[in-house]
């Protein structure tokens, strides 16, 4: 896209196991516009990740690396894993006109908040903590062990929910998917 209009820069996020990713995936068929923006972690991929797609698979170094060059728009360690969004990668696509979804945890959020005060904040919430433990489990992904972390990290970050200018449910898919076309629109 080669719009002259710098795109709009869009923080989303949620705990863990929320369906976000599933929503954004359908946001971006629907609209063309929305690109995400692809982070560094030194998390171990899961099956079915792919290298420079779904994240940049570094190490601890390679991450620590970046941090020394100031390369990071945000960066934050989560269940003993560092995830950072690379600063020139989201310029560059905000230069070419596209909204850049940030989708990353709240403490990475809350840098952002502070940075960019105007952002379009986006928080997405399961109907449940019940539930949220079921789609987390049923996910299959993660051991109990790590099922338990995750589940006290989305609880935290749920508490600080209202930090978010926009709170999106995950209740019913195709409603939340709507709700988030309609916030970016
Ligand atoms: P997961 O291991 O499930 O892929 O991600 C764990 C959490 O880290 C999720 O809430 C995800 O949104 C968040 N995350 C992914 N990339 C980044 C990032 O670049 N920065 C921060 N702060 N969090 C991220």
């Amino acid at each position: 896209m080669n719009s002259n209009k710098r795109g709009k820069l869009v923080l989303y996020s949620g705990s863990s196991g929320v369906g976000k990713g599933t929503i954004l995936a359908e946001v971006m068929k629907r609209n063309p516009k929305v690109r995400l923006s692809v982070s560094n972690t030194t998390r171990a991929p899961r099956e079915g990740e792919i290298d420079g797609v779904h994240y940049h698979f570094v190490s601890r170094k390679e991450f620590e690396d970046l941090i020394a060059r100031d390369g990071y728009l945000e960066y934050a360690e989560y269940c003993e894993n560092l995830y950072g969004t690379p600063k020139q990668q989201v310029e560059d696509m905000l230069d070419n006109g596209y909204d850049v979804f940030l989708e990353i945890e709240v403490q990475g959020g809350l840098q952002i908040m502070e940075k960019y005060p105007d952002v379009l904040s986006i928080f997405i919430l399961p109907p449940s903590v019940d539930e949220l433990e079921r789609r987390l489990r049923n996910r299959g992904t993660e051991d109990e062990e790590t099922v338990q972390k995750r589940l006290t990290e989305a609880k935290n970050e749920i508490a600080l929910k209202d930090k978010y200018r926009y709170l999106v449910v995950n209740d019913d898919l195709e409603t939340a998917i709507q709700e988030v076309l309609d916030i970016i629109r």
